[in-house]
């Protein structure tokens, strides 16, 4: 059976894709990872169509968790516009629906070809971009994008615009194999964007 949302650390985690431009060194999609320490069988055969992921989602006590989380085995923005009607209908329907957010690589933009910004506010609470790298040759060694170094820039545009639509704006970095003068770049990069930097922990697969 495939997952379509999971709880993990009080909150509830949706998976909606696979789909994605990055090919992260760390992704857990690669050497045939179908599940996570979060959840098994993350990889979708067939993606959940919106009603399917709605009723999955309907099916939750929502007093449990402290945060709805779009993450996924994939970058959940592919579905950008799935994402806000589930949101929609949650809010209408689920009266104690906990803060939102994404966990994204930044580059909705840039795949959707329209800026979404906009469209995530009184919807997302939190949005959460992988910063990855101080400068656009480390984040490109490291999620190897799609369409190159344009995904630095692409992404750092994101966190700008997402400022004036989204209350809390978070970019993270994972502290393995991070020097010292790279955390100090990451930080001075976020302090220039306002917005938080927010140091993770390598979990291992
Ligand atoms: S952005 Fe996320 S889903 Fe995409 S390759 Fe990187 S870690 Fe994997």
């Amino acid at each position: 059976m495939e997952t379509i949302s999971y709880e993990y650390e009080g909150s509830l985690y949706v998976n909606l894709t696979n789909k994605c431009d990055c090919s992260c060194v760390f992704c857990l999609r690669h050497n045939g990872h179908k599940g996570s320490i979060y959840a098994d069988d993350l990889w979708l055969e067939h993606e959940p169509t919106r009603q399917e992921a709605l009723e999955d989602l309907l099916s939750r006590d929502y007093a449990n968790y402290r945060e709805l989380v779009f993450c996924g085995f994939g970058e959940p923005m592919f579905r950008t516009d799935d994402i806000l009607w589930l949101v929609d209908r949650l809010k209408e329907q689920v009266p104690n629906l906990p803060p939102v957010r994404i966990n994204t690589n930044g580059h909705a933009n840039a795949i959707l070809g329209r800026d979404v910004t906009p469209e995530l506010k009184g919807r997302i609470d939190t949005i959460s971009i992988s910063l990855n790298g101080s400068t656009p040759e480390e984040y490109c060694a490291v999620t190897r994008p799609r369409s190159g170094a344009r995904a630095w820039d692409d992404m750092l545009d994101f966190a700008r615009k997402c400022r004036d639509y989204v209350p809390n704006v978070v970019m993270t970095i994972v502290d393995k194999d991070k020097t010292q003068a790279e955390i100090d770049r990451c930080r001075a990069i976020t302090e220039e964007l306002g917005v938080t930097l927010r140091i993770r922990a390598y979990i291992p697969d």
